[in-house]
């Protein structure tokens, strides 16, 4: 069976499209600027990329463009649309209704609809971008793939928040957590490296945005993003978790609305925030490396806040068996895997850098230095194949 996962975003539409007779990638591609002014970025594997401006008004008219590419005799890489067997669609919010990834029919889309309150920057074009795909593809099953999902197996202690509990019924304002796709697929892959089906592991996906999860054999019992993907570590412009008082205080002080004191947390905080250079990674380590103290400062506070997290999981779940780094700093930047895990020796954390450092991208390997307690593993992580697979285990 070959399944389709698509991703839209407010102005963008990502799309793989899988033979999941071997799990290989047949077509990938974005579409952007979605409502603007068109463009189309489509690749398949050992061919010559194509990239065009495309008229591209809404979520419809850019899956009519994918599946016309897709069929396209040069540019395609099936014949007919028939070939496309279920549609595998991320979202990043299923609420509390929907724990698992599930076939979307109407009312799955009303229950998405209902939460939008809660999700007001990924639901709507998510929800937007199924209903296109289901209206140009009726006669196959859409899935939904929750980021959500995952913590569906943690316990309550962890996702109240100790405000009063009737603000929780009222409003649903809970620890929700995100990112659950790729630390469920890279968990997984630790496990298997592991030979253990019980192992406790802590994956790092550190990326733009940055979330740590604790999981035992499996099953997440902790996470760092809470009601939305704002709390936790630091990331590349959201401040992650700081001390509530701190925003009222700004709002007063500043004399800014609630909304804008929430861009500047979301937008103008972390790495950018602190180093005042850039939000990404790399520009960040140039400019500490040029000797730019605010720089070496917002990666030492990244850092910290990190080693809080990974060793309060490891209080909370009694031991650590693997500690995973996975997405674009952690599979990419050795450095910041070395920054992270120094020190942590008394836990049984320790890597071998003769490897680490010398890693290429886009690796999995173990890094761990001989003789150490706990395993330390870089796994890329690959969040469309875990959706194509759910996608394909439900409907096949
Ligand atoms: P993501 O959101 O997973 O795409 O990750 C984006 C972050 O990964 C940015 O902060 C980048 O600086 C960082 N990143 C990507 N590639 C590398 C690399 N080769 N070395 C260091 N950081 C990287």
């Amino acid at each position: 069976m070959k399944v389709l996962v698509v991703n839209a975003g407010s102005s963008s539409l990502k799309y793989q499209l899988f033979d999941m007779e071997n799990g290989s990638v047949l077509a990938k591609g974005l579409c952007e600027r979605i409502g603007i002014d068109g463009v189309i970025t489509h690749k398949r594997p050992g061919k010559e990329n194509y990239k065009s401006s495309a008229e591209l008004g809404d979520h419809k008219a850019a899956i009519t463009l994918v599946l016309n590419l897709l069929c396209d005799p040069e540019l395609g890489v099936i014949s007919s649309i028939s070939e496309i067997g279920a549609v595998g669609h991320r979202v990043a919010h299923g609420g509390e209704r929907l724990r698992a990834s599930s076939v979307i029919g109407d009312a799955e889309i009303e229950y998405l609809e209902s939460i939008v309150e809660i999700n007001p920057l990924h639901g709507p074009p998510a929800i937007s971008g199924i209903k296109a795909c289901k209206s140009v593809m009726p006669n196959v099953k859409h899935v939904g793939v929750f980021d959500t999902s995952y913590y569906s197996t943690v316990e309550e202690k962890a996702y109240i928040y100790p405000i009063p509990y009737e603000l929780y019924e009222k409003y649903k304002i809970r620890r929700y957590g995100f990112h659950g796709t790729s630390h469920r697929f890279v968990c997984a892959k630790a496990m298997e490296m592991l030979g253990n089906k019980d192992a406790k592991v802590i994956t790092c996906h550190l990326g733009n945005g940055s979330s740590i999860t604790a999981s035992v054999g499996g099953k997440a019992v902790d996470t760092s993003m809470g009601f939305t993907p704002q709390e936790g570590v630091p990331m590349g412009t959201r401040s992650g978790s700081v001390d509530p008082t701190v925003v009222t205080y700004i709002m007063k002080k500043e004399g800014i609305t609630a909304d804008e004191a929430e861009k500047l947390l979301n937008s103008k905080s972390g790495l950018l925030g602190v180093s005042g250079v850039s939000s990404d990674c790399r520009d960040v380590l140039i400019a500490q490396g040029e000797g730019n103290k605010r720089a070496a400062l917002a990666m030492d506070i990244l850092v910290h806040y990190i080693k809080k997290i990974i060793g309060s999981y490891i209080a909370e779940m009694n031991g650590v068996d693997a500690l995973v780094f996975t997405a674009g700093i952690g599979e990419n930047d050795g450095i910041v895997r070395d920054l992270i895990c120094k020190d942590m020796s008394y836990l049984g954390i320790e890597i071998d850098n003769d490897i680490n450092l010398k890693l290429p991208r886009g690796t999995q390997a173990d890094i761990t230095k001989a003789g150490a307690k706990v395993r330390t593993l870089v796994i890329p992580t690959d969040e469309e194949y875990m959706i194509a697979l759910d996608t394909f285990n439900l409907v096949k």
